[in-house]
């Protein structure tokens, strides 16, 4: 079996017992990897209606098939589970190197079920597996601190997937974290690892990817994926990642009047100048790079005292512009904070600017003004801590809002804070986030590079965004079972060159789309199976209505109307009911046809 290792690792945290069992080849063929075969076995493995914070959540590690390889950006990581964010599935995904690492310790998958009787850390060395106790020990670190000292114990290669102090808390927007910056940042995956009285992961393996069954297919293999690093890699249209990174796009999503701005109330910032990539590019040290990545887009900038490798835009919008900051210290120091103590610092700027917004408003008083770092950079060590003012924060933006009578300040879809791009300056981005299937989530599809960089798509209509929204969920899922970085420019080409070596023959672009679109409707049955409904798949009541009073998208709204049509196409083109219910046709040409995902069709 070329590219997959064959065997999913189970760790039983209740009994304290490791197993191991058989690759699902079936899944395999189906569902290939990633994100894809996440959700095949989570779909199994979690009860229906099962509590996030429960023993029965199971969380996933999901590897794709050319992690270990040559395959440029394809050492991503899946981590999945029922999100305690959103009661939705959760997919996140982490760069670094832990998935080659799993790969080479010999596994595909992690299933991680149960809940230890006393927090532990699991060792895993290729096929011997230890539980080992956490308390006084591990329990409690940081991130950068437990990676020191395990890497101090097992070596400098170990790779590390932890939960931080903010996890302990059962935030609901932990992360977990890899390699000291990269995150599994969103939906709370660190406070479903603690649940599971679980600190850490750690692997250490020594065997190896083969890409076929012979010599010859991995040569192969080799020889045609390194051809494309000179024609689809290391090119102009990717050159941004190790020129500038993401920062480059705070004066692009700037200059449209999509760029969050005090707690979404517009989409300009007046501070872009000290927190965009030109400053960033000052004070930049060097770069760094995932494994088996050669565009390495990570920036490292010193600032005093200390190195950070980032920020990056998400949180330069929603922790800088978003909170009125623009003092890129307090940005960095942000960062740093939310990166230790293992916080999503994109809901954990959202959750700031609504605070802020709340104390202006007089609805609270939390000390916390837009623009000033005051109080601004005690939030993280509160909110992880659940101390004083924090423990309200630590609840999310929709159920602090909610707390404080005023739902129409909190900006999320589904529970899951909104991404810094304002849907009133790129309308697509709102049918993206709308009906995205983790909540607010910017990387299944992203309408704005069409509309606002360099792309000729309507900024300020629905006009064809239908379409481009399905098409692009639907290639992010075949793209995330591989599982490719999104910040790659990408093409079913390239994977097909891929997949060819994968299943040893020819693919086709119809044949991929439509393994992705499998992918997004077994997410959408297991959704519907939790509880989500239509009424879900909405936008915040400040984007659907409230225009910004200045920018380039000044007095433009989205408006109700416009949005339930758009949604009502995007539910035919998926062939779903006016209810957003796949239809059995739907799920029989997608061979989602298990007695298990049937009676979740209509009759
Ligand atoms: S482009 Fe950046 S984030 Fe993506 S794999 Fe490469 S180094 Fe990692």
């Amino acid at each position: 079996m070329g590219f997959y290792r064959g065997t999913v690792l189970r760790l039983d945290l209740t009994r304290l017992h490791a197993s191991t069992e058989p690759l699902n080849a079936e899944w395999a063929r189906l569902f290939v990897g990633g994100k894809g075969l996440l959700l095949r076995y989570l779909f199994d493995e979690l009860p229906p209606g099962a509590d996030a914070l429960s023993p029965e959540n199971p969380l996933i590690l999901a590897t794709g098939p050319f992690a270990g390889t040559v395959a440029a950006t394809c050492s991503r990581l899946a981590v999945g589970c029922k999100s305690p964010a959103t009661g939705t599935l959760l997919d996140s995904y982490v760069g670094g190197s832990f998935a080659p690492e799993l790969k080479f310790a010999g596994y595909d998958l992690v299933v991680i079920t149960g809940r230890a009787p006393q927090p532990v850390l699991v060792r895993v060395r290729d096929d011997e597996v230890e539980f080992v106790p956490a308390e006084g020990r591990y329990w409690g670190l940081e991130t950068s601190a437990l990676e020191r000292l395990v890497r101090q114990e097992m070596g400098p290669a170990a790779k590390v997937l932890s939960t931080g102090p903010a996890g302990e808390s059962l935030v609901p927007y932990a992360c977990l974290s890899t390699d000291q910056f990269h995150k599994a940042g969103r939906g709370g995956a660190g406070a479903v690892m603690v649940s599971k009285n679980l600190k850490a992961v750690v692997v250490r393996g020594t065997g190896a990817v083969t890409a076929g069954d012979t010599p010859a297919d991995t040569a192969a293999f080799t020889r045609d994926v390194l051809r494309l690093q000179s024609t689809r890699v290391l090119t102009a249209d990717n050159a941004w990642t190790y020129e500038e990174g993401t920062p480059y796009l705070m004066d692009a999503v700037n200059g449209s009047g999509a760029l969050p701005t005090r707690n979404w109330r517009t989409g300009a910032f007046d501070g872009t100048a000290t927190i965009n990539s030109t400053t960033l590019l000052r004070i930049r040290s060097k770069v760094r790079a995932c494994t088996q990545c050669p565009l390495a887009c990570r920036q490292v900038h010193a600032f005093e005292g200390y190195v950070c490798e980032g920020p990056e835009f998400e949180t330069l919008g929603l922790c800088g512009s978003n909170c009125g900051i623009s003092d890129l210290a307090a940005v960095a120091a942000f960062n740093r904070e939310c990166d230790e103590l293992g916080l999503d610092t994109m809901s954990t700027g959202s959750v700031v600017a609504l605070a802020m917004d709340l104390c202006e408003a007089g609805e609270a008083d939390y000390g916390l003004r837009f623009g000033d770092p005051g109080a601004y950079l005690e939030a993280p060590r509160l909110i992880a801590a659940r101390e004083g003012w924090g423990a309200e924060l630590a609840l999310g933006a929709r159920a602090l809002a909610a707390r404080r009578g005023r739902p129409d300040l909190a900006v999320e879809v589904k529970g899951l804070e909104m991404p810094a791009y304002d849907p009133r300056g790129t309308f697509g981005m709102g049918l993206g986030y709308a009906t995205s299937d983790r909540g607010a989530c910017h990387m299944r599809a992203f309408s704005a590079g069409d509309d606002i960089l360099g792309g000729d798509g309507p900024a300020d209509s629905f006009a064809g965004r239908a379409r481009l929204i399905v098409d692009q969920q639907d290639f992010s899922s075949v793209a995330w079972t591989g599982v490719w970085c999104a910040n790659m420019a990408l093409d079913t080409d390239v994977l097909g060159v891929h997949f060819t070596h994968l299943w040893g023959r020819a693919t086709t672009h119809e044949e991929l789309m439509t393994t992705g679109a499998r992918i997004w409707n077994l997410g959408r049955l297991l959704n519907l199976r939790e509880g989500l409904r239509r009424n879900d798949d909405r936008l915040p009541e400040r984007i659907l209505r409230m225009p910004h009073p200045d920018g380039v998208a000044a007095g433009k709204t989205i408006g109700a109307e416009a949005f339930r049509e758009s949604l009502d196409e995007y539910y035919r083109l998926r062939g779903w009911d006016a209810q957003g219910v796949p239809r059995r046709e739907t799920l029989e040409r997608l061979s989602l046809t298990d007695a298990a995902f049937r009676h979740r069709a209509e009759p």
